[in-house]
C-alpha cells in the first residue's frame, strides 16, 4: 500500500510581503492609467493646437482676400472717375458701413483726398503722416488703439501716384479664435474625464491575464494546489503566449512534482522488503551463539545491504529518467565496437554455459545516443539473454540501420517468456514466474525502457511459445 499524498505546506509570507503584493499591481495600473490619460490630453491639445493655427492661417487669408477684393474694386472706380466715383460707390454698397473696414487715397503730396472709415481710430489717423512714403509694403499690420485689435491694411499706388488703402480689423478674426479657445477650455475637463476613464478601461482590460496569472500564482502558495492554471482569452498575441507558455511551466512543474512524489512513494515502497530482510538477516546474527554462523549470517546481511545499495542507485535512475531530469550527452558513433566490447565482457558468463554469442552489425553504421546510457542499456539486454538462456544455447546481437531509425535486436534461445508475462516486465521489481530461480532485482528492463525511452525511442519484447525472446530496441535518428 503505498501511503496517501499529502498536499504541499502552503508557504507562509510575511504579511508587509504580502500586503506589498496585493497594491503592486493597483498602483501599476494607476501609474499605466495616467500615463494613458497624459499621453491622450497631450495629444488632444497637440491636436487642437494645430487646427488653431490653421483656422488663424485660414481667418487671415480670408480677411486679406476680402481687403485685396475692396481695394480693387476702389482702385476700379477711382481710375472711373476719382474720390467722387468712390463717394458715390461708397455710399451705396452698404457693407462698407460696417465699422470694421476704412479707405483713405492721399496724393503724391501727402494731401489727403477721401478718408472714409465708420471708426475713427486715432493709431490709424495718425500713422498716416509718418509712413506716407513707403510704396512698395502690400500689406500692413496696425496695432488699433482700442480694444487690442490689429488693422490689416492693402496698400496700392494709383496711376497718378497716388496711394490708397484698405484697411480691416482683425475684430470678426478675434472674435471666432475666442470661441475656439472658449469651446476648448471648456471641452478639457470632459476630456481629460474621457481620457482617464478610457485608460481605465484600457488598463483593466489589458491587465486581465496579468490579474490571472497572480490569482492562479496566489492559489498555488495559499492552497498547495499545482493544479491551478491561467485562464485567458484566446488572442494569439504577446499576452496570450505568455499565459500558455506560464501555464505550460505550471504543467511541467506539476509533472515533475508529481512524478517526484511518485518516486519518493515508490522508493519507500520498494525498499521495505529488502530492508525487512536485511533487518532479519542482522536479528539472525544476533540470536546465533556460534561465531561461525554469526559471520555468515552478517556476511547475508552485508551482501543484502549491497544490493539494496545498487537497487536504489537504479530506481533513482529510472526515477531521473521518468521525471524527464536525465540530461542525455548526446554523441554520434559506430555501434559496432560498443557491441564488440560488451560481448567481449560477457565472455566468461557465455563461455561458462557454452552459450555463442554473435553479432552481425555493419562497422559503418552510426547511432546517435548518450554512449554510457546505451552501452548501460544492452549490457541489461545481453545480461538478461545469458541468464534465462541454458546451457548450450546462442544469442544473437543484430543491427538495422532504417533512414528513419535504427533498430539494433537482442535475440535469444532461452527459456522465453510467458504471454501473461510479456506487458509486465517492464514494471519495476517484476519477475517472471520462470525466472524466479536465477538472480535478479526485476529492475534492469524498467531501466532499459527509461533509458530508451529518454532517447525518444521505443523497446518491444517478443517470445514464441517454444522458447527463446527477441527484444528490440528502437532509436530514432536525430
Ligand atoms: P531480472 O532479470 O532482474 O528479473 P529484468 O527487469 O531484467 O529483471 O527482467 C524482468 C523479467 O523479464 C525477468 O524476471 C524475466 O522473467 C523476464 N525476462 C527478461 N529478459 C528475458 C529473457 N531474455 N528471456 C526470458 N525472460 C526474460
Amino acid at each position: 500500500m503505498l501511503a496517501p499524498r499529502k498536499p504541499l505546506q502552503p508557504l507562509t509570507e510575511k504579511p508587509e510581503a504580502s500586503k506589498r503584493r496585493l497594491f503592486q499591481p493597483l498602483g501599476f495600473s494607476l501609474r499605466l492609467n495616467l500615463w494613458y490619460t497624459a499621453f491622450f490630453v497631450f495629444g488632444a491639445f497637440l491636436l487642437f493646437a494645430l487646427a488653431y493655427i490653421l483656422l488663424i492661417r485660414e481667418l487671415r487669408e480670408s480677411d486679406h482676400e476680402i481687403v485685396r477684393a475692396k481695394l480693387d474694386a476702389c482702385r476700379a472706380w477711382y481710375t472711373q472717375g476719382g474720390t467722387a466715383s468712390i463717394g458715390d460707390h461708397f455710399e451705396t454698397e452698404s457693407e462698407w458701413e460696417k465699422e470694421s473696414t476704412f479707405l483713405e487715397v492721399v496724393n503724391a503730396n501727402q494731401r489727403l483726398l477721401f478718408f472714409k472709415s465708420p471708426r475713427r481710430d486715432q493709431n490709424v489717423l495718425s500713422r498716416r503722416v509718418e509712413d506716407r512714403g513707403v510704396h512698395d509694403t502690400d500689406w500692413l499690420s496696425v496695432p488699433s488703439a482700442e480694444q487690442h485689435m490689429v488693422w490689416t491694411i492693402a496698400r496700392t499706388q494709383l496711376p497718378d501716384g497716388s496711394i490708397m488703402e484698405v484697411g480691416r480689423t482683425t475684430e470678426d478674426r478675434d472674435e471666432l479664435l475666442r470661441h475656439f479657445r472658449t469651446i476648448f477650455l471648456f471641452a478639457i475637463l470632459p476630456m481629460v474625464a474621457f481620457g482617464f476613464c478610457g485608460g481605465a478601461f484600457l488598463t483593466y482590460r489589458a491587465l486581465g491575464p496579468i490579474r490571472n496569472i497572480i490569482g492562479a500564482v496566489r492559489s498555488i502558495i495559499q492552497t498547495g494546489d499545482m493544479r491551478a492554471r491561467v485562464k485567458g482569452p484566446r488572442t494569439e498575441d504577446e499576452i496570450d503566449e505568455l499565459v500558455t507558455l506560464f501555464n505550460r511551466m505550471l504543467e511541467r512543474n506539476e509533472a515533475l512534482i508529481g512524478a517526484m512524489r511518485d518516486s519518493l512513494d515508490n522508493v519507500a515502497h520498494d525498499l521495505r522488503t529488502p530492508l525487512t530482510r536485511l533487518q532479519g538477516g542482522a536479528e539472525l546474527a544476533l540470536q546465533h551463539e556460534d561465531p561461525g554462523q554469526i559471520k555468515e549470517a552478517l556476511a547475508d546481511a552485508v551482501e543484502e545491504a549491497e544490493r539494496l545499495n545498487a537497487m536504489l542507485r537504479t530506481i533513482m535512475d529510472i526515477s531521473e529518467v521518468q521525471a524527464g531530469a536525465l540530461k542525455l550527452d548526446l554523441e554520434t558513433f559506430a555501434l559496432e565496437p560498443v557491441v564488440a566490447s560488451l560481448i567481449e565482457l560477457y565472455d566468461d558468463v557465455a563461455q561458462d554455459k557454452s552459450i555463442t554469442v554473435t553479432a552481425t552489425i555493419d562497422p559503418a553504421g552510426q547511432v546517435t545516443a548518450d554512449r554510457n546510457r546505451l552501452q548501460l542499456l544492452l549490457s541489461n539486454l545481453l545480461d538478461n539473454a545469458l541468464k534465462y538462456t541454458p546451457d548450450g544455447g546462442r544469442v544473437k546481437i543484430g543491427a538495422r540501420f532504417d533512414p528513419d531509425a535504427i533498430r539494433i535486436t537482442v535475440e535469444d534461445s532461452g527459456i522465453g517468456i510467458a504471454e501473461e508475462d510479456l506487458p509486465r516486465i517492464w514494471e519495476r521489481l517484476y519477475r517472471g514466474d520462470k525466472s524466479r530461480s536465477q538472480r535478479g532485482s526485476g529492475l534492469g528492463l524498467s531501466l532499459v525502457k527509461a533509458f530508451v525511452e529518454a532517447h525518444g525511442g521505443r523497446v518491444t519484447a517478443q517470445s514464441g511459445a517454444e522458447g527463446g525472446s527477441v527484444f528490440t530496441v528502437t532509436l530514432p535518428r536525430p
